[in-house]
């Protein structure tokens, strides 16, 4: 498991920032963790370094915002979703068949009806109040192509 942490909210958009250089037309991310873990902050530094100039803000309530940059980034937030069924309705798998790059917040609710190929970004609560720590989980082939690339940049913030 690839781990790194970070003792500042900036180092966790710069650790996705660094990631956002990795991605290309189709990927899929999916950020897990609890409310306040960092997942929309992680999103901001990822969707700054795809060239998106537009202030990313929790899309809690509105469930899917798109932005553009480099690429264009879909940000969704399931939280809320009560049904699978819901996430089916949102036009999930247009988005993630759109040519952007998918962000989905709590995605973990979601993974039955996702495509088995992701990087799944789990946050958690360190001791201090700013410190978090990041793990990456790569499933299927076109993330576990990329998983020497994540964990180069994960050991640069150990
Ligand atoms: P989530 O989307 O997971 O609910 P947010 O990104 O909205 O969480 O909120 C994270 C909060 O924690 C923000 O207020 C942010 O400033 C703060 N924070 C403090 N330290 C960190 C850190 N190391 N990484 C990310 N967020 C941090
Ligand atoms: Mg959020």
């Amino acid at each position: 498991m690839t781990t790194a942490k970070t003792s500042h909210v900036d180092q966790t958009r710069a650790l996705a920032g660094e990631l956002a250089a990795l991605v290309r037309p189709g990927d899929l991310l999916l950020l897990v963790g609890d409310l306040g873990a960092g997942k929309t902050a992680f999103t901001q530094g990822f969707a700054r370094a795809l060239g998106v100039t537009e202030q990313v803000t929790s899309p809690t309530f509105t469930l899917a915002r798109s932005y553009e940059g480099r690429l264009t980034l879909h940000h969704l937030d399931v939280y809320r979703l009560d049904h699978l069924q819901e996430a089916e309705d949102l036009g999930l798998a247009e988005l993630i068949d759109d040519g952007g790059v998918v962000v989905i917040e709590w995605g973990d609710a979601v993974v039955p009806v996702l495509p088995p190929d992701f990087l799944e970004i789990r946050l958690t609560l360190g001791d201090g109040d700013d410190d978090r720590e990041l793990a990456f989980r790569s499933v299927g082939p076109s993330w576990s192509n990329r998983a020497a690339a994540v964990r180069a940049i994960a050991e640069r913030f150990a």
